[in-house]
């Protein structure tokens, strides 16, 4: 039996690999099953958001800067300088797969508290609040005007591919589940 058709029968039943009880869509078999899918792509990006494994970051980070690069000559994109597109691909993968860490409450450090114990007013408790402006410009090292009028929405068209990913990821495996079941 192939592996994929081992472990979809497994998730037909119900069951994880380990025989434990997997009653939802749970991250690590869809970490189990990228890994099958042959996808390295998908693999580390499964890894870097739901691990935050360094190594898988960095190819994911590559990867992206690739279909960045791709897309900026397909649209004609200018831009400052190569390097741009690798750090908008590094924020692109922080903003999707590390939210708080590029939105870290700058009131609470995160932490969703005041220092005496209330709610964080700023943040109301949550510990994350979107960055400013400047704070992204200065992450491309770019100006605020720049990213506003061009940056900005080239790095949430990183975003959304990477958010593409887990929905195709998420799919195949809904798609194999409902084969395997038939
Ligand atoms: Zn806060």
């Amino acid at each position: 039996m192939n592996p994929i058709t081992a472990v979809t029968r497994a998730v037909a039943r119900g069951l994880s690999m380990d025989g434990s009880p997997r009653s939802t869509l749970r991250t690590d078999y869809l970490i189990d099953f990228a890994a099958l899918s042959g996808k390295k792509y998908l693999l580390n990006f499964m890894l870097a958001k739901y691990t935050g494994n360094q190594q898988a970051t960095q190819y994911t980070i590559q990867i992206v800067r690739e279909i960045g690069f791709r897309i900026a000559d397909a649209k004609g994109w200018r831009m400052e300088s190569p390097r741009t597109m690798r750090r908008a691909a590094e924020l692109a993968v922080q903003i999707h797969c590390h939210p708080r860490l590029g939105h870290l409450c700058r009131r609470c450090q995160g932490s969703g508290n005041s220092q005496a114990g209330q709610t964080c007013v700023l943040c109301s408790g949550s510990g994350v609040a979107p960055q400013t402006d400047e704070f992204y410009a200065s992450m491309l090292r770019i100006d605020k005007k720049s990213y506003r009028q061009t940056w900005k929405s080239r790095v949430d068209a990183l975003v959304n591919i990477l958010s593409g990913f887990e929905s195709q990821l998420i799919a195949e495996y809904l798609e194999k589940v409902s084969h395997e079941t038939l």
